[in-house]
């Protein structure tokens, strides 16, 4: 059998530099059965298979290239509650009892990513020493304030910070008029994270497998027949978590959202003093910009800043000209000192900015489009998923399962948000 140590992201990319142990796995060789097929080795994938192989199910995991290749690798590292849009706005969309479930679920999915962790005794750096989405002008806090009422009716803990303490939370002199802060999130490092989950699968009996491509996947009997280039997979159920990365074998899934870029710059450690005046309780930040931008300190004292857009040719210079601008004026104490490291992901988008679970056949399930926010949803619908194949009793599921859904005009809608966001980033470097 080969032995396959993944490249993962294959980028300049802080996750890469520091994630100190690569799991090694064989590569998929030989004919298997098991009950249930995961396809994708990101935090929905690796969750699924944690969840199934706890609960004694048998279960083969293929992920493409490495764990964590995709979004789960990538990507900022809030842990938060909920999903991008708000309590409301899901009930909206989905009907009042429905919608309460699924943001119920959403609600809680940091404790379950922190349980796990700390269940594991996974090595990521995590940190539930919350969240602030924080206002970036005064009129902002209407908006906040409205959301955090609604958290809060679904019984979070998340309460208002007024502007001089987001001002000394943020150790920023532009975020000054205040925010939501929501003790109960956090920061993890992702990749470790990816990697943890995998361990914590293996642990339990779950087979997983890299750098092995699902091909091919046929009905056969009351079967499905998983086939990659050098081996087979017999299972009753198939999950297909590929969501933002699925490729031509994804069955479709790739036709379900958008692929939408995400770009990060990361300094290396700052001085201390510097570091030490920035987010100085080491909360993650988002903010309310159009250009939602991120920013985070690392366990080293690393400034970690995210932004909309690919890095792709001349986009590169752009737009990390453009964030060392907003850094500037954002924490102008980091003034004159380089990026490290900049790397991107895709986000799977949808038209209605909520995640879908999929029904693709009988047996196959593909959970996809997540818009941006999937630490902790992945980790629950991987749960939940579990529970769900296993009792066989979908009353339970906090989720709509849908059919397959086709978003139209893809590439050109992706291509608006990627020249969207460049010329709002060339305006404001103006
Ligand atoms: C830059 C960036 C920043 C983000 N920031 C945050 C954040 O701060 N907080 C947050 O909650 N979320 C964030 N997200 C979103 C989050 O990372 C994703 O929603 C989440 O990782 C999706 O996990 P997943 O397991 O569903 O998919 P992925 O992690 O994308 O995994 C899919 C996997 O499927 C594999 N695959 C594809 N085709 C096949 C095949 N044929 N056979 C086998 N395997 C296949 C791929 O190689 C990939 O590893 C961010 C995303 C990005 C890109």
């Amino acid at each position: 059998m080969t032995q396959y140590i993944p490249q993962n992201v294959g980028e300049n990319s802080l996750w890469n530099h520091t994630a100190a142990s690569i799991p090694v796995t064989k590569t998929l060789e030989e004919s298997l059965q098991a009950d249930v097929l995961v396809v994708g080795g990101g935090y929905t994938g690796l969750s699924s298979a944690l969840h199934l192989a706890e609960k004694g199910a048998s279960v083969v995991l293929l992920e493409a290239k490495g764990f964590g290749f995709g979004g789960s690798g990538r990507n900022a590292g809030l842990v938060n509650a909920g999903v991008w849009k708000s309590p409301e706005y899901v009930e909206q969309q989905l009907g009042q009892e429905q919608g309460r479930r699924f943001n119920q679920a959403m609600q809680d999915s940091p404790r379950l990513v922190f349980d796990l962790i700390e269940q594991y005794r996974i090595d990521c750096d995590a940190s539930q020493c919350g969240t602030i989405n924080i206002a970036h002008k005064a009129s902002a806090m209407r908006y906040l304030e409205h959301r955090c009422e609604q958290m809060q009716k679904i019984g979070a803990q998340a309460r208002i910070i007024d502007g001089d303490t987001a001002q000394a939370l943020s150790g920023s002199p532009k975020y000054r008029h205040g925010g939501i802060l929501d003790p109960t999130a956090g920061t993890i490092h992702p990749l470790k994270y990816a990697f943890g989950l995998s361990q914590a699968a293996s642990t339990n009996g779950a087979k997983l497998y890299q750098d092995s491509p699902l091909d091919k996947l046929t009905r056969q009997d009351n079967h499905w027949i998983a086939e990659t280039s050098s081996g087979q997979v017999k299972a009753e159920q198939v999950v297909i978590a590929t969501n933002a990365y699925a490729d031509d074998h994804s069955q479709g899934v790739r036709e379900s959202t958008l692929p939408v870029y995400i770009f990060q710059c990361a300094t290396a450690a700052l001085p201390p003093a510097v570091a030490d005046s920035i987010i100085p309780q080491r909360h993650g930040l988002w903010d309310t910009r159009t250009l939602m931008t991120s920013s985070r300190v690392d366990n080293e004292g690393r400034l970690i800043m995210s932004s909309a857009g690919s890095l792709s040719g001349f986009y590169r210079s752009i737009r990390q000209s453009w964030m060392t601008r907003l850094r500037n004026k954002l924490y102008p104490q980091t003034r004159g000192i380089p990026w490290a490291y900049h790397w991107t992901g895709q986000v799977g988008v949808t038209s209605t900015k909520l995640l879908r679970i999929q029904v693709l056949a009988p047996g196959v399930l593909a959970p996809a489009g997540y818009n941006g926010r999937g630490i902790g949803p992945g980790t629950v619908i991987g749960k939940h998923l579990a529970d769900t194949l296993v009792s066989g009793n979908r009353d339970e599921f906090p989720f709509q399962i849908e059919s397959l859904q086709r978003e139209s005009w893809r590439k050109s809608r992706a291509a608006y948000y990627e020249y969207g966001t460049l010329a709002l980033q060339l305006i404001d470097s103006r």
